[in-house]
């Protein structure tokens, strides 16, 4: 099963949600409220783990609304991986799009191969560490101040708001710069540095996970290298990762497009979850 078409129909449907739900709300239907910091969809509310992290931290308590909102995320997460960055996220849909975009000038403007992330930066270790400090800093940080911080560089939560300020007022507000920063860095210096080794909600999702979490799963039974000469698995791979022994690593987002790459059905999901 080859997943990239259903990936991008996903992706295509969160993203315009982003400026369907303050449209119904100008039209007085509220059956869905907010942005993707936290939304409320019927009865059902739902949050961003990192918002409802640093509110615990801030506030020093946990309440039964915050734990409620926890609970969706948090069992999505634990069942399916980090499917909501892999399919879902509207700033993973556009860092493809400008992926595919630096690719395309490297190959057509510059005659350069498709060298990615995997070939000159390859270090989940590094990644992980970094996030996972980025993370620990940001919250403690919060947590002192009694500000949530990493609220103001979630760049799911800032590109919704700044959806619904378009939407609702017609233009952005300065937040936006941050996000043109992130992409404008990702276009030229530091392909998929954000997703990989920054952003808060990617890494706490990383965290919600057991054994049994649905993950690809690689038939390689040699780990030292590709089991092709053209390891098209990690040529792909948004997270920087080598698919072919790395795909449980907490980078990955179960997107799938490793699997799609495969021309040897090498690789394949396997836990809860998978077909
Ligand atoms: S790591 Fe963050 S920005 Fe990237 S896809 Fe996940 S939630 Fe979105
Ligand atoms: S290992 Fe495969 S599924 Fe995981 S992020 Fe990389 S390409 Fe996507």
């Amino acid at each position: 099963m080859r997943y990239g078409k259903f990936r991008i129909v996903t992706q295509i449907t969160v993203f315009f949600l982003m400026f369907v739900i303050p449209l119904l709300n100008i039209y007085e239907l509220y059956f869905i409220t907010g942005t993707y910091y936290a939304l409320n969809v019927g009865a059902l509310g739902v949050a961003d783990p990192v918002v409802i992290l640093q509110a615990m931290f801030a506030s020093g308590q946990l309440t039964l609304p915050l734990l409620s909102a926890a609970v969706f995320p948090i069992l999505v997460a634990f069942i399916m991986g980090r499917v909501w960055c892999g399919w879902l996220c509207p700033y993973m849909f556009i860092a493809d799009r400008a992926e595919s975009l630096r690719r395309f000038i490297r190959r057509k403007v510059f005659k350069l191969d498709n060298t990615f992330i995997n070939r000159n930066a390859q270090n989940s270790f590094k990644a992980n560490f970094v996030r996972f400090s980025f993370l620990i800093t940001g919250t403690a940080f919060g947590g002192i101040l009694g500000i949530p911080i990493l609220n103001y560089i979630s760049a799911p939560g800032i590109l919704s708001t700044e959806a619904m300020i378009f939407v609702k007022e017609r233009s952005f507000s300065i937040e936006i710069l941050f996000l043109l920063g992130i992409l404008g860095l990702q276009l030229t210096l530091l392909p998929r540095f954000w997703c990989r080794m920054f952003c808060p909600t990617g890494t706490v999702l990383s965290l919600i996970r057991s054994p049994y979490t649905l993950g690809v799963e690689s038939t390689n039974k040699n780990s030292a290298s590709p089991c092709c000469r053209e390891n098209s698995c990690s040529d792909v791979c948004p997270m920087g990762l080598q698919p072919y022994r790395e795909s449980r690593d907490m980078l990955c987002v179960n997107c799938g497009q490793c699997i799609d790459a495969c021309k040897h059905n090498r690789l394949r999901f396997h836990g809860m979850g998978s077909a």
